[in-house]
């Protein structure tokens, strides 16, 4: 496949490649100016809001986590807030992190029950306590005391596609598998979108992470996920790891991830994509240097494809003071064949652009 409006960096000539194929990206062509927010591919409608906010004034993370919300409160997306994937007993449990540039000041709840926006919790932390991350019984007491209602976050969809999979998850126990030509077509629509490499591994889940850059150059940062699908009860990902899904730095930029959080926490992800851009990286470039300290990183061979190529997505989300951005995954493609890309919003207008790519995934 030839280089195209990608950059690929998994090979040397790839590599040598790179500055001619960068400068013809969107990306790398410099600040379209200020107000700037970056997210997730699922983000368009939130980067949009965020932009409009922060337009007529509003502080970089409220914008953010307004931004956030409307995909929090979104039943359709299930890997954030409402109609997120439940942990393996069905539970919906969430992970949230704020982190606000001006003040220096972060906040997070992980493993939070029953709150659609666990980010409204998240800049509660923040702003009314002494400490930076609640979880678990904690948090949701926190919730309580501040008024949240406990509400029901699993969707009957999400619930269907739960129950498929235990009921699949083993031959020896007392679950009976469900006949597979009679698939619930929600549970099909589920399968064809994150793919199921075999009936006890469905590909990661999914996130939200969005950094925003008001006119001013003020900086806030905002994570929001339920997490890896069917993963254990109390499983903290990246997204609540003030350093990991979500870092900012009001001097020099805001970072987060989704994918794989494992992999994130372990090499401190966010923080690492700020420190490469307070060394003058650009964005993009400084995504890209913390997938390769994963690809170094990650030793263990049940991580790892038959080629030593990680077996994960992961991709990263930067933005530096003056407004220039960039994202970068792992691979070019999930392994469903879906394009990574992330969601833009600047004076340019609201869109989504691909983002670089460590490797390019090859036909399996
Ligand atoms: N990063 C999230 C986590 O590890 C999941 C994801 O983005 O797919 O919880």
């Amino acid at each position: 496949m030839p280089l195209s409006r990608r950059t690929f960096l998994g090979t040397a000539a790839a590599a040598a490649a790179l500055s001619k194929v960068a400068r013809a990206q969107g990306q790398t062509q410099g600040p379209a100016g200020l107000p700037v927010a970056i997210s997730s591919s699922n983000g368009l409608q939130a980067v949009g809001r965020a932009f409009e906010m922060m337009q007529k004034g509003t502080d970089p993370l409220d914008a953010a986590i307004a931004g956030v919300n409307i995909v929090e409160d979104d039943p359709e997306d299930m890997t954030v807030g409402y109609g997120g994937i439940p942990n393996q007993d069905g539970v919906v449990q969430l992970d949230a992190s704020v982190f606000h540039g001006p003040t220096g000041r972060a906040g997070a709840v992980a493993s939070l029950e029953g709150v659609k926006n666990p980010t409204k919790v998240a800049k509660l932390v923040m702003e009314t306590t002494d400490h930076v991350l609640l979880v678990g019984a904690g948090a949701r007491w926190f919730a309580d005391v501040n008024g949240f209602a406990r509400e029901n976050l699993l969707t009957e969809k999400a619930r269907k596609v739960w129950l498929y999979w235990r009921q699949n998850l083993s031959a020896n126990d007392k679950w009976l598998e469900p006949p597979l030509d009679k698939l619930d077509p929600d549970v099909k629509h589920f399968i064809d979108l994150f793919g199921w490499d075999d009936l006890r591994k469905p590909t990661t889940g999914g996130t939200i992470h969005l950094s925003a850059v008001d006119s001013r150059g003020d900086i806030g940062g905002c994570t929001s996920t339920s997490g890896l699908f069917f993963k254990m009860p109390g499983r903290v990902g990246d997204s609540p790891i003030i350093g990991a899904g979500c870092f900012t730095d009001n001097d020099v930029g805001s970072a987060g991830s989704t994918g794989r959080g494992e992999a994130n926490i372990l090499v401190s992800g966010g923080h690492l994509a700020v420190e490469f851009m307070r060394q003058g990286k650009h964005p993009k470039d400084a995504c890209v240097e913390v997938l390769r300290r994963i690809a170094k990183t990650t030793r263990e061979k049940r991580l790892l494809e038959a080629d030593g190529r990680p077996a994960f997505g992961i991709t990263f989300y930067a933005v530096n003071k003056k407004g220039q951005y960039g994202a970068a995954s792992m691979y070019d493609r999930s392994k469903t064949g879906r394009p990574a890309q992330f969601a833009i919003a600047d004076p340019r207008g609201a869109r989504k652009e691909d983002c670089a790519a460590l490797f390019e995934r090859r036909p399996s």
